[in-house]
């Protein structure tokens, strides 16, 4: 079965068999994403893929159970564009442990952090081994922005250089043209590299291999950080199609992975 946690009854809840189910929890951001896409972008694609899997998928693991969306994450890094809203990093860590508490409490045993935004990954890695520690949980990390799940599904379609897949860029722009076209606004993209300190530099780049501690302003002049000109909607339905199978793949491996 696989269903959302809100359209299930307290007894359909309580009734599922807590060995072989797994919650998974996503996590996404409300922030600025360039002059072209809404503030929602995250989590309008997260939610979309979300219901896709729902209506395409079947998972014979046991029961896959998708939490209620938490639509604001750890996006401080925005601040200083107007829309973005976050949470500052305590507030996040003890909302996180406190709904992992209350998934615990009804039983679960292993618990997703689906997360769509990179901002999130950081706070999700960590919290993973103390909520291993803290409520016994079985947790796993899904993120695809410091994975190669979207380099996989990017293969083929991707036509922008080094830095054209990052924020509000060819990815992102190209899922929401398929998602909600409605709110894309194609004449306003405009593409951005990095700043050259962070990118014409063999130690320190966005990208790594060693970080800085950087600011969207610091990096970017238009909030972008990618190539959205290159966005189209064929690409976004490719792309969901691709994320829908492996993230049920990488699911049912999590599922399957004890502990
Ligand atoms: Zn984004």
């Amino acid at each position: 079965m696989i269903a959302k946690w809100e359209n299930l009854t307290r007894d359909e809840l309580a009734a599922i068999d807590k060995e072989s189910a797994i919650v998974c929890l996503p996590t996404a951001a409300t922030e600025q994403h360039g002059a072209h896409l809404p503030v929602g972008t995250d989590a309008i694609i997260l939610a979309s893929l979300i219901d896709m899997i729902i209506e395409k998928e079947t998972f014979t693991e046991g029961s896959l159970i998708f939490a209620p969306q938490l639509p604001v994450g750890k996006s401080n890094e925005h601040m200083g564009f107007a829309g973005t809203l976050t949470f500052g990093t305590q507030t996040y860590y003890a909302m996180l442990h406190d709904l992992a508490s209350a998934i615990a409490k009804s039983g679960f045993k292993k618990l997703v952090l689906l997360n769509s935004h990179g901002g999130n990954t950081d706070m999700l890695n960590l919290i993973s081994r103390d909520l291993r520690i803290d409520l016994g949980l079985n947790v796993f990390v899904f993120d695809w922005w410091f994975t190669s799940f979207w380099e996989k599904g990017l293969q083929g379609l991707k036509e922008s250089g080094k830095y054209g897949v990052f924020h509000a860029c060819e990815l992102e722009t190209s899922l929401m043209l398929y998602a909600q076209p409605q709110s894309v606004h194609m004449a306003l993209a405009v593409d951005e590299d990095p700043v050259a300190s962070l990118r014409d530099n063999d130690y320190v780049t966005v990208f790594g291999p060693y970080n800085a501690g950087w600011k969207t302003s610091d990096v970017t002049s238009s909030g972008v950080i990618g190539a959205p000109t290159l966005a189209t909607a064929e690409k976004g339905k490719k792309l969901f199609d691709y994320a829908v199978r492996e993230l049920v793949q990488i699911i049912k491996a999590f599922a399957h992975t004890e502990y």
